[in-house]
């Protein structure tokens, strides 16, 4: 059996199609520039091809993906109807959907009315759906695979801002979390590796990527998160910039003369590591910079193993403990620079990382930590494609 997945953004739209018996990749790709000229680079195994094919919306996209899986010498299937199902990645479910579900109007009108709770990402993902569905027969179950849905065990007291409660009634204003899918994968990838029951691990999960969020995994259920209303919160990203004082949003509206879009631009597209380096939003470039002697890209990288530092710290606080503390996502995966700035001070909490292990250690699964670390630290790979075609599966009922 076969499931699409899908993870669409405004102008791109990153697909996998996965054979379900042996969860095996059968091609995955991105269609990108959608809306401006369109270029699909389609990869099966180790061969990636690039093709030119405008695609002026959504849906074209999919018609074009559709032609690429089923004709010509690279078909991987014979027809559409191959695909039991398709899964789409949905940034924000707000606190309606608290699991993945099977796509109807109802859903997509609840999720329309929520899109000010991520106005940069859930357009995109419905617009994506609403494509997908015209383009695949109404028989092919359509499942919407929420980020914020592993959040939903959050804890009121974590999840409550101190502001007046009527703004959370009223408004729905609350942390929400993001990157469930890989929060989720991750903690219950490193059960697994580490051969004991997820039911009695606490886990930290550092997602660190273009966006990044940690979170704080008790019994395989998420407590906290850094990541709040909106994937703005907490940590400095690539470009985001995470957690600041909350005045400082009105004196810079007043000092530079910004209006609303103006100072979001600012927090969302030029702080983080891109604000701060006043170089780049690469964690690969800014590490090389750093090495040169860069005084402001080391100061990047110093703030990001900083935060990271006290996320952890204080997420071990708010479980009574922690036995695993695990790095994914494009950074976590690859920076052993990051890795060791994070786990640098929590000696006392009984975490030392072995650096011969760590040193150039990239997307693979493997214990950080030397042999007598009570708490230990790994690299695991995320994989939230699989998540979303394995609950697609369970939500389809296909068997
Ligand atoms: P993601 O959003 O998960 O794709 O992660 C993107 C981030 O991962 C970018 O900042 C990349 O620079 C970073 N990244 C990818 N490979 C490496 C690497 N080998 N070393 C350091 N950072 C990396």
């Amino acid at each position: 059996m076969k499931i699409l997945v899908i993870n669409a953004g405004s102008s791109s739209l990153k697909y996998q199609l996965v054979e379900m018996s042996n969860e095996s990749v059968i091609a995955k790709g991105l269609c990108e520039r959608i809306g401006l000229d369109g270029r699909i680079v389609h990869q099966i195994g180790g061969e990636k091809i690039k093709y030119d094919v405008p695609f002026p919306s959504h849906q074209q996209a999919f018609e074009e993906l559709v032609k690429l899986l089923t004709t010509g010498d690279k078909a991987v299937i014979s027809d559409m109807s191959e695909i039991a199902a398709v899964g789409h990645r949905v940034v924000q479910g707000g606190d309606r959907f608290s699991d993945s579900a099977l796509i109807t109007e109802e859903m997509l009108s609840v999720l329309e009315s929520i899109t000010d709770l991520a106005p940069l990402h859930n357009p995109a993902n419905i617009m994506a759906i609403r494509a997908c569905m015209k383009v695949f027969s109404k028989g092919v179950p359509q499942v919407a695979v929420f980020d914020t849905s592993f959040h939903s065990s959050i804890p009121e007291k974590a999840f409550i801002y101190p502001i007046p409660y009527e703004m959370y009634e009223k408004h729905r204003i609350r942390r929400y979390g993001f990157h469930g899918t890989s929060h989720r994968y991750v903690s219950a990838r490193v059960a697994e590796l580490m051969g004991k029951p997820l039911s009695q691990l606490k886990v930290i999960t550092c997602h660190l990527g273009n966006g990044s969020s940690v979170a704080a995994v008790d019994c395989g259920k998420s407590v906290d998160t850094t990541m709040g209303l909106t994937p703005l919160e907490g940590l400095g990203m690539g470009t985001r910039c995470g957690s600041i004082d909350p005045s400082i949003v009105t004196f810079l509206m007043d000092k530079e003369g910004l209006d609303t879009k103006g100072i979001n631009d600012l927090m969302n597209k030029k702080s983080g590591y891109l604000g701060v380096s006043g170089l780049t939003n690469d964690m690969r470039d800014l590490e090389e910079a750093a090495e040169k002697g860069h005084a402001r890209a080391a100061l990047t990288l110093d703030i990001l193993g900083y935060q990271l530092l006290k996320y952890i710290g204080g997420f071990a606080a708010a479980m009574g403990g922690v036995d695993a503390v695990v790095f994914t996502g494009g950074i976590g995966e690859n920076s052993d620079i990051i890795r060791a700035k994070a786990c640098e001070g929590l000696g006392f909490i009984g975490l030392t990382v072995d650096e011969k292990i760590n040193n150039g250690l990239r997307s693979k699964e493997v214990d950080i930590t030397t042999k007598d670390s009570k708490v230990k630290a790994w690299v695991v790979p995320t994989n939230e494609e699989l998540v979303i075609a394995r609950d697609t599966k369970e939500v389809a009922k296909l068997k």
